[in-house]
């Protein structure tokens, strides 16, 4: 096996993984740094980010004010310290992205300009017409390139952490081109590998988000954090589950049933006419809009289609002139996939899996449990976004925290200890597992077959509303297919980037992230944010005001625990949303 030997390794080059190399490389252009990355980075999940940024920046707009929309829609699930730590930093990362070449739509005298989004209640998103993420991720990518200390591994796939005495030393990663695996020696290893909303069978994420990295970082003893709460968006396409981003209804879109009626002031989120439009209806949170879709279904308020039902989007009175201007993409992909043009049709939507409140356990400076392990972006939780994220925080999460992670990595590589050999030991077992899975082709069981049961018993029994029954049988599916994958059998048997042996590896990863998103629900018997469920409808304070901690069971389910939130300055209370309390 070849060895590779960096100072610092990151896995993953989206967002958070380019942000992070660029704060190592310009906090000490002698530390090197290596961007493990299983796609080439301009093809990580970060590009298809569409409606913006959210920082404060104008003058009718507050810290505060930032701060207060984010721990509200969060469910007072966020740690506040972490909070205010990124609502402070994000306005600076926002300009240093402005001057390092991001194209920022702009108001007619030239200063940046700021859109709704939902759950917050001024206009704060910046963005970049509905390509906000290609302009981001293009942006970094390009500034990346200025540092002779950033190296890049595209297309090779992080398969296994190398851990000795509590402290992380680097990773194991296979080449997809050549299936060779390579040892990576780092004296700090950054997880930024992203989401994993692939474990549904109907989300808006690419299918490289299959929680590699999550999953990584568990196996390896980190726990994982408020899985369970897993953001449905209330605007995807029927069929492909594209997103049509919340901009729509930022610029002022509606969601109409099936009689036409704008169905969300039955649901407390405010009457149609109440002003400023901001605070309502639409512009609500994610978990109370996917959640009124639910009800209205439920009551056969909403449109039958062969993809399940929906309701409309409508933005016909917007205009062409705008529409053209703010949200090209969106009239794109509307007209390409449901064959309806926003200019002049009503646009068939429904909730779609869309991101991942929870994941790798970290502190306020990105660091895990592990020594030397350090994980931002989507794949980690620090926790910002609590039980509920607000649209557009995402991208400014994944620049203040893969900034932070980059800075105190660098820190930790000065004083890093050498490793044992055992790491040696580590990286050829790691070698081994692959190259049985690579072997197998007597088993019965497909790759295709167990993802396809997987994602669908997640969506059946994990979805907007869960009970304790539908949690269960999803748990037991899991459980069953985790005994199956020991069963699976490769088709393909050639070196050459052989896409089933790297789809079987994501699929394990897969299962065990689902394992944790179940098993976390299944014992937070409250309603919190974007977990709910219909036999505990009330949210718990009094015992779920905890984040919960899964950890790994080679043998059998996640063990959950609980730690405290960080409550600074904001003591839980009723989210109230256009004026009314719900
Ligand atoms: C369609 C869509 C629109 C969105 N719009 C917005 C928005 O407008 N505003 C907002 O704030 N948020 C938005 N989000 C959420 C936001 O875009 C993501 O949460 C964020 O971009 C994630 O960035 P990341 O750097 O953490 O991960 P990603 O950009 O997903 O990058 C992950 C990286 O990890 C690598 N990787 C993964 N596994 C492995 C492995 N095993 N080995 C090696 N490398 C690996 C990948 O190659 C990739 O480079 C949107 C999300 C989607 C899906």
């Amino acid at each position: 096996m070849d060895t590779v030997t960096t100072d610092i390794a990151i896995v993953g080059a989206g967002g958070a993984g380019l942000r992070a190399a660029i704060a190592v490389a310009e906090a000490d252009p002698k530390v090197s740094v290596l961007l493990v990355s299983k796609v080439y980075p301009m093809r990580s999940h970060t590009c298809a980010a569409e409606g913006g940024a959210a920082g404060v920046i104008k003058s009718d707009d507050s810290l505060d004010y930032h701060f207060n929309d984010t721990v509200t829609g969060a469910d007072w699930l966020a740690d506040q310290d972490a909070v205010e730590l990124f609502v402070n930093e994000i306005p600076r990362e926002l300009t240093l992205l402005e001057h390092w070449g991001c194209p920022w739509s702009r108001e007619s005298g030239g200063q940046v300009a700021v859109r709704p989004f939902g759950g917050m209640k001024i206009m704060r998103t910046w963005y970049a017409a509905d390509k906000t993420g290609f302009h981001m991720l293009h942006t970094l990518f390009q500034t990346s390139l200025k540092f002779p200390s950033i190296k890049r591994l595209d297309e090779h796939f992080g398969v296994d952490l190398l851990v000795d005495d509590g402290r992380c030393h680097g990773l194991t990663a296979m080449e997809v081109r050549t299936g060779q695996m390579k040892m990576i020696k780092a004296k700090a290893v950054i997880i930024a590998s992203g989401g994993a909303g692939r474990i549904f069978a109907f989300t808006t994420n690419g299918a490289i988000k299959t929680g590699d990295g999550m999953a990584m970082a568990y196996r390896a003893g980190v726990p994982l954090k408020d899985m369970e709460f897993v953001q449905y968006h209330p605007t995807g396409l029927p069929g492909s589950g594209i997103l049509l981003t919340e901009g729509c209804r930022g610029e002022g879109g509606f969601l109409l049933n099936k009689d036409h009626y704008r169905y969300l002031q039955d649901y407390g989120l405010g009457p149609a006419e109440d002003k400023p439009r901001l605070k309502a209806m639409e512009l609500g949170p994610r978990d109370r809009l996917s959640q009124a879709f639910y009800h209205e279904s439920k009551k056969g308020r909403t449109v039958e289609t062969k993809w399940g039902d929906v309701v409309y989007l409508d933005m016909r009175h917007l205009g062409e002139k705008l529409i053209d201007e703010r949200l090209p993409l969106v009239r794109d992909l509307a007209r390409s996939y449901v064959n309806a043009d926003p200019v002049t049709d009503l646009v068939p939507v429904r909730p779609v899996v869309h991101y991942m409140m929870g994941g790798i356990h970290t502190d306020i400076n990105a660091a895990t449990s592990i020594d030397g392990l350090y994980a931002a972006g989507e794949c980690a939780c620090v926790t910002i976004n609590g039980a509920n994220r607000l649209g557009s925080n995402s991208l400014g999460e994944l620049l203040v925290f893969g900034a932070r992670a980059g800075r105190f990595a660098v820190e930790h590589a000065r004083t890093a200890k050498t490793a044992g050999d055992i790491i040696e030991k580590q990286a050829a077992e790691s070698e081994g597992r692959i190259k049985a899975l690579f072997r197998r082709s007597k088993g019965k069981e497909r790759v295709a077959t167990l993802r396809n049961e997987l994602t669908s018993s997640m969506e059946d029994g994990c979805g907007i509303y869960r009970t304790e029954e539908t949690l269960r049988s999803t748990c037991d599916t899991i459980t069953d297919l985790r005994a199956r994958y020991q069963d699976l059998a490769l088709e393909d048997h050639s070196n050459v980037f052989n896409t089933d042996l790297y789809q079987a590896l994501e699929l394990g990863c897969m299962i065990e992230v689902a394992h944790t998103v179940a098993q976390s629900a299944l014992e937070r018997k409250e309603s919190r944010g974007a977990h709910q469920r219909l036999d505990h409808e009330a949210r718990d304070d009094a015992n779920y005001l905890k984040h919960s901690m899964a950890y790994y069971n080679p043998n059998g389910d996640p063990r959950i625990d609980y730690a405290d939130v960080v409550i600074t300055k904001s003591q839980p209370a009723a989210r109230v949303y256009g004026g009314n309390a719900a």
